[in-house]
Parts: structure tokens; C-alpha cells; sequence
């Protein structure tokens, strides 16, 4: 495989962007060697400026959950910017979108929208923090919540994968306000909550972890955090950034059963779009601007060409059947690769929960702690990530970022994967 126009991009990338990239986990430096730069995507596939197409298990880290350049959300797109760009006064679709979350999403009676991931936990924790008059937060180790400082302690994903979890520029005074726990260990958050949870305005948590490669709770582990945060009145969010309309059409909250007070959205919901969301109960809601004093707004924020998007998306995944067969796609896929590499005599295992997956080197029979997931061999994952990119597979370039599938993963492409995975794995024992 050349990749002479990837190459040269990339010089003239690293020249004007800091590290040739616009975020960091794009740039290969975990996985080493460089990355291929996107020409266009379709369905399943992405296809770089060399020519070469890739089966892609990224989906733009998590919005391509209907498969790439989908038809349907494509023409919404196309109608919406008939009518303009952006209005900077309220439009009909921001209306619908809001409508849409809280039929989808029961614990968001109201939403206020925003334009990324980032936007919506920060300003999240703004409420909670003014709703409850507290300035500490609750995280977990290897969660991401985006790039907000009080959130860059312990953090997972790219400050995980480049072993900088707690970012410089991040104030100690605020840092410190920012307790962390040990995700799925029940007694640490009991005894946390014991001698500080009458200062802590809120927990967020992935209620799937999806930014320290894919842990799912522990049985009760959800439900243990929310009975915490109720008896000493700080408020679960839960960030859906990632798991929001992928492991349930209702989220992690629907499929665990657990209600968190606020809920945070990104990705899936903007359609490929920048958008965010977050939302929750009606008096807490009715806290933020104009409604009440916690403020936050946004230039860009309900923007008509990005809820078109979000809304044709919405309505997608709202398909009966939808995330049944994601799930199915998932276990094929996971089984696949389980079975490839017992074949090769390669310790490794999987996670997986819905539309979401974890790929582990490691002899466990199954990861579920942050611990666990840093202590996996991220040496060999590295050469099993470049073993499958040159078969023409594009894993997440991070041992610490979760697998997506999409609609667009149909049963010829999975045994597609699992057969380049045969040969990866086997490959694994030569180098
Ligand atoms: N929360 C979670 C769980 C995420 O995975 C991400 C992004 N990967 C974010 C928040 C931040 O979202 P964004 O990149 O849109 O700011």
C-alpha cells in the first residue's frame, strides 16, 4: 500500500496544525506511523486520498451509527440549506429536536442544545453546580468527558493514550475540586460519599465506559451510584456522549434502568453534525438562561442545518429492529474475532454492549476496571491495529477508545473483518 498523498498532507498539516491534526487521537502517535487522510465515506467504508478503502469501525468516533453518508440524512441536509445556514433567532427544527430527546430520552423533560460533547458536560456540571449551591464534582478514572479543565483529571481517551491523564493548564484550585473514583468498585464510592457527599453538586460517569477501550458496569454498580447521589442530594449526570441511542434507542439510562438527573448527549444526535445536548428534569432545566440564573449560550446552538441532520438521524435509529441488529452485529463481530484469535493462540478478549465494543490483550477472561483495561498489552494491540489497517480495516488508532458498528455492517463485511483478523492475528506470532 503506498500512501504518497497521505504522506504529503500530512507534512503540510504538521506545519499549521499542532501535530498535523484538529484533535489528538486522529494522529496515530499511540499506534505509531501516520495517518491516511479521508477522501469521502460511504456506508461501511472510508476511503482515503491513495485510493485505498478501509471498512471502518470508528464512524467518526461514534455519530455514523447508520453507516456513512446515509441517503436519507444526506437529503435532509441538502433541504435544510435551501432555506440558510444560520438564523440567530429560533427555528421550527429546534423545537422538533427538543420534542424528539424528551420522547426518547424520559429522563429529559427539557433539553438546551449545544454544538459538541464538550459543551454539553461542562455546562452540565455548571447547573449542577449551581442548582445545588456545591463545587465538587465526582469522575472516574479513564472516563472522558471532553476537554473542559474541571473534566482533564484522570481523563480517559487521547489524555489517557498519551499518558498525560491530568492536563497542564488545568488550575490546581480547580482540579481540586475534582474527587475521582475507580470505576466499578462499589466500596470506594460508598466510603467517598461518606466523608464528602454533602460537598459534591454532582457524579458524571459513562455509564458505559467507552474512552478506556469498553467497560460496562457491574451488575447494581449503576443503581449503587444513583441511590449515593440521592441520599446525599447531588445530582447523577450521566455523559451519553457515546452510549446516547447506540446501547439503547433510550441510552444506557433505558437499558439500565437508572434515571440520572441530567444527561449529557454529543454525536449520534447531530447526524455527523457539531452538536450536543443536555438535558434532564423540568426544575432543573428551568435553572439555566433565560428561564433562570445558570448561564450558557451559544452562537451556533439549535443551528437548522445541524438538527435536519440530527433529526433524520433520530428518526433512523428510532426503526424498530435497529438496535437489535447493531447487537447482533456486535456479538458476530466480537465471537469473530474471539474465535481468530484462540485459532493464532493470542491472549485476548472482548467487551461488548449494543452497537459499542472493547478489543483486549489479555489473557483475563473478561476486563470490566480501569486497571485492568491500562494493565492490557497495548504493544501488541498496536501491531494488531497496523496488521488490520494494511488488510484494509480501521480499527480506533488507541488501545483506550471503544469499536463502533453501524447498520451499514452487514454479515459479508463482518466475515470480511474476521477473515483480515486471521491473518493479523496469525501475523502477530511472525513479526
Ligand atoms: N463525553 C464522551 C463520553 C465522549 O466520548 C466525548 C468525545 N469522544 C465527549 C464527551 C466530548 O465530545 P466532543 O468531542 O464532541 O466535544
Amino acid at each position: 500500500m503506498t500512501h504518497a498523498q497521505s504522506h504529503a498532507l500530512f507534512e503540510r498539516a504538521r506545519a499549521r496544525l499542532p501535530g498535523g491534526v484538529n484533535s489528538p487521537v486522529r494522529a496515530f502517535k499511540s499506534v505509531g506511523g501516520e495517518p491516511f487522510f479521508v477522501a469521502r465515506a460511504d456506508g461501511p467504508y472510508l476511503y482515503d486520498v491513495d485510493g485505498h478503502r478501509y471498512i471502518d469501525y470508528v464512524g467518526s468516533w461514534g455519530p455514523m451509527i447508520a453507516g456513512h453518508n446515509h441517503p436519507r440524512v444526506r437529503e435532509a441536509v441538502q433541504r435544510a440549506i435551501g432555506d440558510g445556514l444560520s438564523f440567530g433567532a429560533p427555528c421550527p427544527a429546534e423545537v422538533t429536536m427538543a420534542e424528539t430527546l424528551a420522547r426518547l430520552v424520559p429522563s429529559c423533560e427539557m433539553v438546551r442544545m449545544v454544538n459538541s460533547g464538550t459543551e454539553a458536560t461542562l455546562s452540565a456540571i455548571r447547573l449542577a453546580r449551581g442548582a445545588t449551591g456545591r463545587s465538587r464534582i465526582v469522575k472516574f478514572e479513564g472516563c472522558y468527558h471532553g476537554h473542559g479543565d474541571s473534566f482533564l483529571v484522570k481523563a480517559g481517551s487521547g489524555a489517557l493514550t498519551f499518558g498525560v491523564p491530568t492536563s497542564p493548564g488545568v488550575p490546581k484550585a480547580l482540579a481540586d475540586l475534582t474527587l475521582t473514583l475507580p470505576y466499578n468498585d462499589f466500596g470506594a464510592a460508598t466510603a467517598l460519599f461518606d466523608t464528602a457527599g454533602d460537598d459534591i453538586a454532582a457524579l458524571i460517569i459513562e455509564p458505559v465506559v467507552g474512552n478506556a477501550n469498553c467497560l460496562p458496569p457491574r451488575e447494581g454498580y449503576l443503581q449503587h451510584l444513583r441511590a449515593l447521589c440521592t441520599r446525599h442530594g447531588a445530582l447523577l449526570i450521566f455523559d451519553e456522549v457515546m452510549t446516547g441511542f447506540r446501547v439503547a434507542l433510550g441510552g444506557a439510562q433505558a437499558r439500565y434502568g437508572v434515571t440520572p438527573d441530567l444527561s449529557a448527549f454529543g454525536k449520534i444526535i447531530g447526524g455527523g453534525m457539531p452538536v450536543g445536548a443536555y438535558g434532564g428534569r423540568r426544575e432543573l432545566m428551568e435553572q439555566v438562561a433565560p428561564a433562570g440564573p445558570v448561564y450558557q449560550a451559544g452562537t451556533l446552538s439549535g443551528n437548522p442545518v445541524a438538527m435536519a441532520a440530527g433529526l433524520a438521524m433520530l428518526e433512523l435509529v428510532s426503526e424498530p429492529g435497529f438496535h437489535d441488529r447493531l447487537e447482533a452485529t456486535t456479538h458476530a463481530l466480537c465471537d469473530g474475532l474471539e474465535a481468530a484469535a484462540r485459532d493464532a493462540g493470542v491472549a485476548f478478549t472482548t467487551t461488548r454492549v449494543g452497537a459499542m465494543f472493547g478489543l483486549f490483550f489479555t489473557s483475563e477472561p473478561t476486563v470490566d476496571t480501569y486497571a485492568q483495561a491500562v494493565a492490557c498489552d497495548t504493544a501488541t494491540f498496536n501491531r494488531f491495529f497496523h496488521a488490520m489497517l494494511a488488510r484494509g480495516v480501521f480499527l480506533a488508532p488507541s488501545a483506550f477508545e471503544a469499536g463502533f458498528v453501524s447498520a451499514a455492517h452487514d454479515d459479508a463485511v463482518v466475515d470480511a473483518t474476521v477473515a483480515a483478523a486471521r491473518e493479523a492475528f496469525g501475523s502477530l506470532a511472525d513479526d
